[in-house]
Parts: C-alpha cells; sequence; structure tokens
C-alpha cells in the first residue's frame, strides 16, 4: 500500500547540546515560510526532549523519545519513563533501534512490551527492525525481519497508531544502502507481516526505511513501493539536509519523481 503521507523522523541518537537546538530552530524557519506536506518529527537525546519540545511548540515539527522503560514507573535508575517522555512534550518513541537490540541485548519481547507501555501513556511508537550484513548474505533477511515485525507488536497494536522502520544494521551511519529492489522486497514482506499480525489495521501502518539516507538518495527511496518515510540518523543533525530530505517526501516531488 502506497501512503500519501509520508513520514520524515530525525533520530539525533547521543548527539545534540542546547547550542544545537539552533539546527531545530532553522528547521521551523524555513517550515514555516513553506509548511510541510508531510508528517516530520525530531527525536533527540532524553536531555532536549522539554527544550525542543518548548521551543518548537506549535510549529509543525512532532518531537520524540529514542526509548522508554517498559514499565510504567519504578526503581530503575537512570531510564526514562513512557509518562516521562509525554510530560516532557513528547508523541512519538523510537523502540528496538539496532543499536539497543546489539548494544543492549534488547529482545523483541521486550521491544512489545514498551510497545504496550508506550501506547499506554499516549505515545505513538516506530518500531525498528533490520537484519545484520551476515544474515543478508545468508539469504535471512526477510525471515528475519518478519520475524522481528511477529514478535516487537504486542496483541493491541491493532488498535493503536504506529510506524514500524526498516533499517537494515549494515546501512546504519555507513553510507550504504540497500538497492530499491532490497527495499522493496522488505517493506513487502513487512507489510504482509502487518497484516498477518493485525488483519486489516495492518495495511495502514507506515513502513519508513532507514540507513544512511541523504538528500542525494531520499527522493529515489522515498518512492519506492511501501516505502511511507525515512528515519533519519546523521543527515538530521543538520537543518539543512534534513529539510531537503523533508522536500523529497512532499507529496508533489514524489509523483514528480516517479513519473521520472
Ligand atoms: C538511524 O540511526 O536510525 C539511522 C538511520 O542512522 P543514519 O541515517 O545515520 O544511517
Amino acid at each position: 500500500m502506497k501512503q500519501s503521507v509520508k513520514m520524515i523522523v530525525g533520530n539525533w541518537k547521543m548527539n545534540g547540546l542546547t547550542a544545537d537546538l539552533g539546527e531545530a530552530r532553522a528547521l521551523t524557519e524555513s517550515l514555516s515560510d513553506a509548511p510541510a506536506s508531510c508528517r516530520v518529527a525530531l527525536c533527540p537525546a532524553a536531555t532536549l526532549v522539554a527544550q525542543m519540545a518548548w521551543a518548537l511548540k506549535g510549529q509543525g515539527v512532532e518531537i520524540g523519545g529514542q526509548d522508554c522503560h517498559a514499565e510504567p514507573k519504578g526503581a530503575f535508575t537512570g531510564s526514562i519513563s513512557a509518562a516521562m517522555l509525554v510530560d516532557a512534550g513528547a508523541r512519538l518513541v523510537i523502540l528496538g533501534h539496532s543499536e539497543r537490540r546489539q548494544g543492549l541485548g534488547e529482545t523483541d519481547s521486550l521491544v512489545a512490551a514498551k510497545f504496550e507501555t508506550a501506547v499506554a501513556a499516549g505515545l505513538e511508537p516506530i518500531v525498528c527492525v533490520g537484519e545484520t550484513l551476515t544474515q543478508r548474505e545468508t539469504g535471512q533477511a526477510v525471515p528475519l525481519v518478519t520475524a522481528q515485525v511477529l514478535g516487537s507488536l504486542p496483541d493491541a497494536a491493532a488498535s493503536h497508531a504506529f510506524a514500524v522502520a526498516y533499517e537494515p544494521v549494515w546501512a546504519i551511519g555507513t553510507g550504504l544502502t540497500p538497492t530499491v529492489a532490497q527495499i522493496a522486497e522488505v517493506h513487502e514482506a513487512i507489510r504482509s507481516a502487518l497484516v498477518q499480525r493485525l488483519g486489516p489495521a495492518g495495511t495502514r501502518v507506515p513502513i519508513l526505511y532507514g540507513g544512511s539516507v541523504t538528500p542525494a538518495n531520499a527522493g529515489e527511496i522515498l518512492q519506492v513501493a511501501e516505502v511511507g518515510g525515512a528515519l533519519v540518523g546523521g543527515a538530521s543533525l543538520k537543518a539543512a539536509s534534513f529539510l531537503a530530505i523533508v522536500r523529497a517526501a512532499e507529496p508533489a516531488r514524489v509523483a514528480a519523481d516517479a513519473q521520472g
């Protein structure tokens, strides 16, 4: 299913100090001159969520967290709860990013538990899935990603707004990207898994692509069937490059590019 309104989400990861809020402000200044006709969001580090939400309030850019705890509250030193993100002004939350799955051992079932806690607090999760290079080279990309989608969503997911982000681990921060055919193959498999898991609600879930998206490749990637937007790391840190990706996602531009 083609999404008519694309979703472009910036993931600042462990980057960004107060001084860098100027980049977020520069983004909204450009968008106030020519409002985006797609959904735009930024997910800064937890320390900047409240400040960024305040600075960009009412300016068409949604704010998200990069993770939340699976429990709604309690003795979890150093963790952030879903309600804390909402309280700070976030509307979205990235869950199961490969940097957490690989570096911190997060499993599909933990991601599904975080999903339940996040939606109960009013957040819209972006559930990340993706294969490693070895998994791709051994023909496991589609079955692995399908299993991650099926395992990372709770039974109640059909009643909630959320997105899935396909992020091949080998494409994140490397400058490498899958071919358009590889992206299409995995996105179609994710769509099938969503319909299998959620029924008709699975046809409406946006499936984002993430992994070395830049202004140079965004136009081509965003017109692939079933690509409903992009999750952008490095290129989201500067207003100019993130804005160029946002512009590439606007319906008129996507339609024009598709016609060649
Ligand atoms: C990410 O971390 O979600 C990501 C896609 O990073 P990058 O765009 O830098 O590859």
